[in-house]
C-alpha cells in the first residue's frame, strides 16, 4: 500500500507505506498542518502506524510526528525517529546508516545521504527510494544553512544514490513544479546541479546560488528539533 500526499502550502510530499497483511505503516515527513488529513487516511485505511519517519531536521515547515504519535488511538505504538547526526532530541529514535526498519512483511533501508543538513537520511523500499531533500528532480537540496555542505551533497548523491540501480523509483520530499516522481536513471542523465559535473563545479554553483532564507526557519528548525512536539494547537 503506497500514498504521495502533498501539502499546497510548503510543496512538501508526505508519504504513506503499510504492509497489507499486518496492516503496520510508514509516514515520512508529515506536515503538522496535514495532520487532520492523515489521521482520518490512516482511519479509513485501518492502518497502525509502525514508524513516524522525518527525512532531516526541516526549516520550511513544522513536522506533525510527535502531535500525530498523541492522536492515535490507543493499540498503534509508532516510533518516532530522525537521523543521529540531526541531533534533535525530540526524538525517539536515532537513524544510523544501513539500518532495516521493519513494518509487518516490510522493511525499509536507512541510507545516509548528508549534505543537504549533516543528519539528511534517504529511505529505499522494494523499488522506490525517498530522497528528503537530498535528491529534489532536476535538481538537489540547498547546502548554505543547518550545517549543509555541497560537497558531502555530492558525495552522497553520485556514491550512494545514483548507484541504485537505474529503475530505482526516485520520490523527493518537495517539487515546487508539480513533478511527483522520477527514477535514478533520469537524474543520473538529467539532473541540473549534478550530471556530467564534477565535485568541484557541483560544490562551486551550489556557492553561487545565493538563495534567500527560508521564511520559517526560525520557527520551524528549533520546533522540528523536538519533532514539533511544543508547538500549540
Ligand atoms: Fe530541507
Amino acid at each position: 500500500m503506497f500514498r504521495q500526499l502533498f501539502d499546497p502550502v510548503s510543496s512538501t510530499y508526505t508519504y504513506l507505506l503499510a504492509c497489507d497483511r499486518s496492516r503496520e505503516a510508514v509516514l515520512i515527513d508529515p506536515v503538522m498542518e496535514q495532520r487532520e488529513r492523515d489521521l482520518a487516511l490512516l482511519g479509513e485505511l485501518r492502518l497502525a502506524p509502525r514508524w513516524l519517519l522525518d527525512t532531516h531536521v526541516h526549516a520550511d515547515h513544522v513536522t506533525s510526528v510527535s502531535k500525530l504519535k498523541q492522536a492515535l488511538p490507543p493499540g498503534a505504538q509508532p516510533t518516532i525517529a530522525v537521523g543521529l547526526a540531526c541531533e534533535a532530541d525530540g526524538y525517539e529514535y536515532p537513524l544510523i546508516d544501513g539500518e532495516r526498519l521493519v513494518f509487518g512483511d516490510e522493511y525499509l533501508e536507512v541510507i545516509a545521504t548528508p549534505g543537504h543538513t549533516p543528519g539528511s537520511m534517504s529511505f529505499l523500499w522494494r523499488d522506490r527510494i525517498f530522497t528528503g531533500d537530498a535528491l529534489l528532480i532536476g535538481g538537489c537540496g540547498r547546502t548554505d544553512f543547518q550545517g549543509g555542505d555541497p560537497g558531502h551533497l555530492y558525495d552522497a548523491i553520485t556514491q550512494r544514490l545514483f548507484t541504485l540501480p537505474g529503475e530505482t523509483l526516485v520520490y523527493p520530499g518537495h517539487d515546487y513544479r508539480g513533478r511527483r516522481v522520477s527514477c535514478i536513471a533520469e537524474e543520473r542523465e538529467t539532473n541540473a546541479r549534478l550530471a556530467g559535473k564534477t565535485r568541484e563545479e557541483f560544490v562551486a554553483l551550489m556557492g553561487a546560488l545565493n538563495l534567500p532564507r527560508p521564511k520559517l526557519i526560525d520557527i520551524a528548525v528549533p520546533a522540528n528539533k523536538q519533532a514539533g512536539a511544543l508547538i500549540q494547537g
